[in-house]
């Protein structure tokens, strides 16, 4: 399997999105300081694909066995297994983390009347009230069916298929687990 292609694809899609979320962030669009509720949430589905960048980090890393084991013992239900509540850098992987969670406070979801609206949480809605309405209105907008349609464009089953996110995560670890151990040993 083409996991290093597949990764840099998503790579590059993540590239796009954080020039889009610059952006917004230009603007005064920054999350509450120490905030991490969204994580928190339970519920929240991602896709194998998107967690491949990661996975092949802590593979290359050496930490990929012991997040496995962890992803595989988490309650898919629950909150997400990367959360650390307790640490000051509560995502210990924030870098390499999946496009659910970049695109949630700053990306657009089309309204019933066609006009964008954001997808995020009241904190950051009303900062978004805050950005003059001319402003607002001219922006360049990251919609979330874009970005999920892009990833179904690099691989369609495995940007399609949504798991809980914990579930996800594992999938990823135990793929490229897999797939780049053997390819060492060949
Ligand atoms: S999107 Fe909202 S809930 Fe999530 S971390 Fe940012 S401020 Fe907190
Ligand atoms: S990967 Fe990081 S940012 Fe995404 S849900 Fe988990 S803790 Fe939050």
């Amino acid at each position: 399997m083409r996991i290093l292609e597949l990764k840099k694809q998503v790579e590059d899609i993540f590239a796009q999105l954080e020039d889009h979320i610059d952006r917004l962030r230009s603007m005064g669009l920054f999350c509450k300081e120490g905030c991490f509720d969204c994580c928190m949430g339970k519920g929240v589905e991602a896709t194998t694909l998107e967690f491949l960048p990661m996975a092949v980090f802590l593979f290359n890393s050496g930490e990929l066995l012991s997040w496995e084991k962890k992803a595989r013992k988490a309650d898919p239900e629950a909150p997400c297994v990367i959360l650390r509540p307790e640490s000051d850098n509560p995502c210990s992987l924030y870098e390499k983390r999946g496009l659910v969670c970049r695109l949630f406070g700053f990306s657009f979801l089309i309204g019933k009347d066609g006009r964008p609206q954001l997808w995020a949480c009241g904190y950051l809605k009303d900062r978004f009230r805050l950005v003059p309405k001319g402003v607002r209105e001219n922006l360049f907008s990251p919609v979330v069916t874009h970005y999920s349609l892009r990833l179904i464009g690099v691989d369609p089953e495995l940007g399609s298929k949504y798991y809980p996110i914990n579930t996800a995560i594992h999938k990823a670890l135990q793929m490229v687990g897999f797939f780049l151990s053997l390819k060492k040993a060949s």
